[in-house]
C-alpha cells in the first residue's frame, strides 16, 4: 500500500491543488510558478488535518516523517538548517483553509530562533536588535498559540518594560531591552508550563503544525464558518515557510495591499505598511499603519516592484487581489495573495470594469457578484444634505450607514443585537474573537487599526459598516463609555457612522434611499439576458409596486388583499360583513368595501403600467379582523360588574357570542383562504368586481392594457377551485357585459397544501396558472407552525445541525421541494403550457431560486427590494 502524500514542496503545487493545499498554499505555489518572489516553503495538506481531526487529534501514519522529510528538503534548498548555530533556518507555520477565513486561525512566526541560534541570526543580519525582536515575538506567539498561555502574561511584561524604559512604541526598545524582555518571557513561559517549555526547534515545529490543525476548531473559526456556510469537514492546510524579515530596520517593511479599492472598487492604490515591523503588526490592528502611497518615498524600488507585481497577479488571477508582502532590506517578497473580499459596491464596479478591460466575460462577471450582497446597495444611506458636523473622523474601513446604540464588548453586542436591537460595537481594536459581536452589529467603531485590519476585511465581506482608527477617542470598556472630543457617550447613546467617509455623528442621522448607479444597472441588464426565470414582486400598494418595477420586476406575483381589509378606515365595514346575520346585511357591508378595494387595485395597476398583476383573493381567517376573544370576555365581565349601560352591555355580549362562534383552535388550518369564500361566496364576488372595475378604469385612463390574474388561495380539492372559478368568471363576465368592455384575464390558484401538489393534475383542469405558496407549503409540508417554530425549537435545530438551514428562509429542497416538483410535473401533464411561479419568501432566496430554476418554474416573486437579488440569482442559476 502506498502512503498518502501529505506534504507538498512549494514547487509541486499550483492553484489547481487548492482543495488540498488550501487557498494560501495553492496561491503561494502558483505565485512561485509565475515568477513572483515567494519565500520557499512546503505545505501540509488539508487532508492531513482532516485525518487527524477524525482520529481524535492523532496524526495519521507517516505524517511526522513526511514533515521531517519536507523540512530536510527545505533545508537543502535554502542551504540553512533549523536549529543550526552557524546558519539557522527560521520558518513561519501558517494556517490556510480552502476558503479564506482572515485571522480566524493561528500562525506562528520566527520558529527556529533559540538560545543556540539567536547570535547567528543577529550576525547574519548584522543587527542584534532585530534578532532579539524575533526571539521575544516567537516566545510570545508560540507560547500563546501552541502552549495556550494567556496573552496578558506577555502583554503585561511588555507594557511594564516599555514603562520602565520610557518607550512609547515597541520599536523604541533597544537590543539590550529586548534581550532582557526575551529572558523574562522565557521565565514566564516556563513558569506557566511548570518547567515544560520545549526548546528543541524540531519538536517545536511538530507542535506548531499540530496547533494550527487544532486552530481549525477554535470558537471564532467555528462562528465564522457558520456565518459563511463553510463546512467544518474541510480542515486547514499548514504552510511551513522560510521567514523573511520586515523587522530588520528601516529598509525593511511589511504590509498589505489590494489591487483595487475593496470598498468602492476604484482602480487606485490601496494598502498599508509599516517599516521595521512583522506582518501581524499590520493586519492585527495593533499599530495604526501608514498609507501605502508613502512607501514610494521610503522604499522606491520595492514600491515599483510591488506595483508591477500587483498588476501581474491581478491579470493572472483575473480578479481583484488582496496581498500580503514583506520587504527585507529593500527586497520584496510576496507572502500571500487571494481574491479580495469586497463590498457589494466594489463587487459590482470591479465586475463591470473588468468586463470593459477585457479581463473577464459578462458571464464571469455575473458570477463575481454575490446576489445576497446586493441587498447592501439597496439600503438607505446618509442624507448628503444632513448639515451635521462629525464629532470625529476615522478611516472609512467599510462603507454604509450605521445608526445604533453603543456596545462595548462583543458578548453584549451579540446579545443585544441578537434580540434585534440596533448596535454599534465600539472597541479599542477588534480582534477576530469579536466576530460574534461584529456579525450582529450595524457598525463597528475602533480607536485603533487600519483599513486592512482583519476587522475591516471581515466587516466589508459581511456588509457591516466600519469606521476604524478614529483618532483620540477614549474607550472605557469596563465603565461602558467612550469619550469623543470631550463628550462622553454610554450604552444608551446613539451614534451614526458613515463608513464611506469615516465620519461619526452624535445621534441618529436621517437616512435616504440609495442611488442605483449605472454599474448596478449594467449587471442587472446582463442578468436579464442570461436568466430563464421570470422575476416578479410581491406588492400591494402603489409605492411598493412602483419600487418593484423600478428595480426590474416584470409583474406582480402576489398582491395580498387582506392588508387592505385591515386598514383602520375599513375595519368597521369588514366587521359588519363578518358579523352579518344574513346575506342582505353582508351584501350591504360588501358594497361599502367594494369602492375602497377598487381604489387599491387601481393604484397597483397604475404603478405596473400594463405588466401582469396576480391578485390573491381574501386569505386569512376571519377572526383576525375581530376583537380578541380574551379581551372581549374581559370587557363583558367588566361591564357586568360595574353595572353600566344596559344596551352597551347587550351589544358587547352579542359581539362576544359571535367572536366565540368564529373562534378556532387552530386558525392556520381553519376557515381561511378559499374555505371562507366557499362559505361566503359574496366575498370573492365583490373582490372580483372591484378588480375588474379597477382594471377597466385604469385601461381607460392610462390607455394601457392591464394584465389581470385572479388567484384563489389554499385550494386542496379540484371542486373548491371549480366552484370559486365559476364565481369569479360569472362576476367578471357580468362586469364586462355591463361596461360593454372586453378584458383578458386568467384565473389560477395557489399550491400551498400538500394535497394540492399531489393532485395537481386534477387541479390544473380549473387553473390557468399555479403559484406555489412555499411559506404555507413549508408549514403544512413539514407540519410546523412558523411563528411557534421560529420562536421555539428551530434555532436549536439549526445550531445543532439537525437541519442545515431554517426552511422558511431557504427552501427544504429535498422535502418540501418534492411537492413543488410534483406539482409542476402533474400540473403540466394536464396543461402542457400551465404557467407556474412561486410567491413565498423563498422567491428571493438565491439557493431556493437555483432550485426553482432547475424544476422549471416560469417565475419567482419576491419582495420589491429582493428583485435585483432574484434577477442575479436567476442568471447564476441559468449559467
Ligand atoms: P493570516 O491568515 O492570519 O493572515 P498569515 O499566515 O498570513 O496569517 O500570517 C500573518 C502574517 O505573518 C502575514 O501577514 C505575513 O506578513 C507574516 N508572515 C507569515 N509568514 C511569513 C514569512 N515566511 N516571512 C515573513 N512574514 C511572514
Ligand atoms: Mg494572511
Ligand atoms: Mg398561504
Amino acid at each position: 500500500m502506498t502512503e498518502t502524500k501529505y506534504v507538498y514542496d512549494l514547487s509541486e503545487g499550483d492553484i489547481s491543488l487548492k482543495p488540498l493545499l488550501g487557498g494560501k498554499g495553492a496561491n503561494l505555489a502558483e505565485m512561485a510558478k509565475i515568477g513572483v518572489p515567494v519565500p520557499d516553503a512546503f505545505t501540509v495538506t488539508t487532508q492531513a488535518c482532516v485525518a487527524a481531526m477524525n482520529n481524535g487529534g492523532d496524526w495519521p501514519e507517516g505524517l511526522d516523517q513526511q514533515v521531517a522529510d519536507g523540512l530536510a528538503r527545505l533545508e537543502e534548498r535554502t542551504g540553512k538548517k533549523l536549529g543550526s548555530a552557524e546558519n539557522p533556518l527560521l520558518v513561519s507555520v501558517r494556517s490556510g483553509a480552502v476558503f479564506s477565513m482572515p485571522g480566524m486561525m493561528d500562525t506562528i512566526l520566527n520558529l527556529g530562533i533559540s538560545d543556540e541560534t539567536v547570535d547567528a541570526v543577529a550576525g547574519l543580519a548584522d543587527n542584534e536588535r532585530f534578532a532579539w525582536d524575533c526571539y521575544r515575538r516567537f516566545i510570545q506567539m508560540y507560547g500563546e498559540v501552541v502552549e495556550g498561555i494567556a496573552p496578558h502574561v506577555f502583554e503585561d511584561a511588555l507594557t511594564e518594560m516599555k514603562e520602565r524604559k520610557g518607550a512609547e512604541l515597541d520599536t523604541d526598545l533597544s537590543a539590550d531591552d529586548l534581550r532582557e524582555l526575551t529572558a523574562e518571557f522565557k521565565d514566564l513561559a516556563n513558569e506557566a508550563l511548570g518547567g515544560h517549555w520545549t526548546t528543541d526547534p524540531r519538536e517545536q515545529l511538530l507542535r506548531a503544525v499540530n496547533a494550527v490543525f487544532k486552530s481549525w476548531l477554535n470558537p471564532r473559526a467555528e462562528v465564522y464558518r457558520k456565518s459563511q456556510g463553510i463546512s467544518r469537514n474541510l480542515g486547514t492546510a499548514v504552510n511551513v515557510q522560510q521567514m523573511v524579515f520586515g523587522n530588520r530596520g528601516e529598509t525593511s517593511a511589511t504590509g498589505v495591499c489590494f489591487s483595487r479599492n475593496p470598498s468602492t472598487g476604484g482602480k487606485e492604490l490601496y494598502g498599508e505598511f509599516l517599516t521595521n515591523a512583522q506582518g501581524e503588526d499590520v493586519v492585527a490592528g495593533i499599530r495604526t499603519p501608514r498609507n501605502l502611497a508613502e512607501m514610494e518615498e521610503v522604499l522606491p524600488e520595492a514600491f515599483a516592484e510591488l506595483l508591477a507585481t500587483m498588476t501581474k497577479l491581478e491579470q493572472h488571477n483575473k480578479d481583484m487581489q488582496d496581498m500580503e508582502f514583506t520587504i527585507e532590506d529593500r527586497k520584496l517578497y510576496m507572502l500571500q495573495t487571494r481574491n479580495g473580499k469586497r463590498t457589494a459596491a466594489a463587487a459590482v464596479k470591479t465586475a463591470v470594469d473588468m468586463v470593459e478591460e477585457g479581463l473577464i466575460t459578462t458571464e464571469e462577471a455575473l458570477l463575481r457578484v454575490e446576489p445576497a450582497q446586493l441587498d447592501a446597495l439597496l439600503h438607505p444611506g446618509i442624507d448628503p444634505e444632513h448639515g451635521q458636523t462629525a464629532i470625529v473622523k476615522g478611516l472609512p474601513a467599510s462603507p454604509g450607514a450605521a445608526v445604533g446604540a453603543l456596545s462595548f464588548n462583543a458578548d453584549d453586542a451579540a446579545e443585544r443585537g441578537g434580540k434585534g436591537e440596533k448596535i454599534i460595537l465600539v472597541r479599542y481594536e477588534t480582534t477576530p474573537d469579536d466576530i460574534h459581536g461584529v456579525m450582529v452589529a450595524q457598525g463597528v467603531l475602533t480607536a485603533h487599526g487600519g483599513m486592512t485590519s482583519h476587522a475591516a476585511v471581515v466587516a466589508r465581506g459581511m456588509g457591516i459598516t466600519c469606521v476604524a482608527g478614529a483618532p483620540g477617542i477614549k474607550i472605557d470598556p469596563v465603565g461602558e463609555k467612550v469619550s469623543i472630543n470631550g463628550t462622553t457617550y454610554g450604552r444608551d447613546d446613539v451614534l451614526t457612522l458613515n463608513g464611506s467617509t469615516g465620519e461619526v455623528f452624535a445621534g441618529a442621522l436621517e437616512l435616504v434611499p440609495p442611488d442605483i448607479n449605472e454599474d448596478f444597472q449594467k449587471v442587472g441588464a446582463w442578468a436579464d439576458e442570461a436568466r430563464r426565470l421570470g422575476v416578479r414582486a410581491n406588492a400591494e400598494n402603489f409605492e411598493d409596486a412602483s419600487k418593484a418595477r423600478e428595480l426590474g420586476a416584470e409583474g406582480i406575483g402576489l398582491a395580498r388583499t387582506e392588508h387592505m381589509f385591515m386598514a383602520a378606515d375599513r375595519l368597521p365595514a369588514v366587521r359588519k360583513m363578518i358579523l352579518a346575520d344574513n346575506e342582505d346585511q353582508r351584501a350591504a357591508a360588501l358594497a361599502e368595501i367594494l369602492p375602497m378595494q377598487q381604489k387599491d387595485f387601481e393604484a397597483i395597476f397604475t404603478a405596473m403600467k400594463g405588466l401582469p398583476v396576480t391578485v390573491r383573493l381574501l386569505d386569512p381567517p376571519l377572526h383576525e379582523f375581530l376583537p380578541n376573544l380574551v379581551e372581549q370576555s374581559l370587557l363583558v365581565q367588566k361591564l357586568e360588574l360595574t353595572g353600566g349601560d344596559a344596551s352597551e352591555l347587550e351589544a358587547e355580549r352579542v359581539t362576544l357570542a359571535q367572536v366565540k362562534k368564529l373562534h378556532e383552535q387552530n386558525p392556520m388550518l381553519g376557515t381561511r383562504g378559499c374555505r371562507l369564500a366557499m362559505l361566503y361566496p359574496s366575498i370573492p364576488d365583490m373582490q372580483t368586481r372591484a378588480i375588474i372595475r379597477a382594471a377597466l378604469a385604469v385601461q381607460e385612463r392610462e390607455g394601457e392594457t392591464v394584465g389581470v390574474e385572479i388567484m384563489i388561495p389554499l385550494v386542496a380539492f379540484e371542486s373548491e377551485l371549480r366552484t370559486q372559478r365559476q364565481i369569479v368568471v360569472a362576476a367578471v363576465e357580468d362586469e364586462l357585459a355591463s361596461a360593454g368592455a372586453t378584458l383578458d384575464y386568467t384565473v389560477g390558484t395557489m399550491i400551498e397544501i400538500p394535497r394540492a401538489a399531489l393532485v395537481a393534475d386534477e387541479i390544473a383542469n380549473e387553473a390557468d396558472f399555479f403559484s406555489f405558496g412555499t411559506n404555507d407549503l413549508t408549514q403544512t409540508g413539514i407540519g410546523i407552525s412558523r411563528d411557534d417554530a421560529e420562536a421555539g425549537f428551530l434555532g436549536a435545530y439549526v445550531d445543532g445541525e439537525v437541519i442545515a438551514a431554517n426552511p422558511f428562509a431557504s427552501l427544504d429542497t429535498s422535502g418540501v421541494g418534492q411537492l413543488v416538483e410534483i406539482g409542476v410535473e402533474k400540473g403540466r401533464q394536464t396543461k402542457a403550457k400551465l404557467k407556474t411561479g412561486v410567491c413565498g419568501e423563498h422567491g428571493g432566496d438565491p439557493a431556493s431560486i437555483e432550485f426553482f430554476d432547475a424544476v422549471g418554474l416560469d417565475y419567482v416573486s419576491c419582495s420589491p427590494f429582493r428583485v435585483p437579488i432574484a434577477r442575479l440569482a436567476a442568471a447564476q442559476a441559468a449559467l
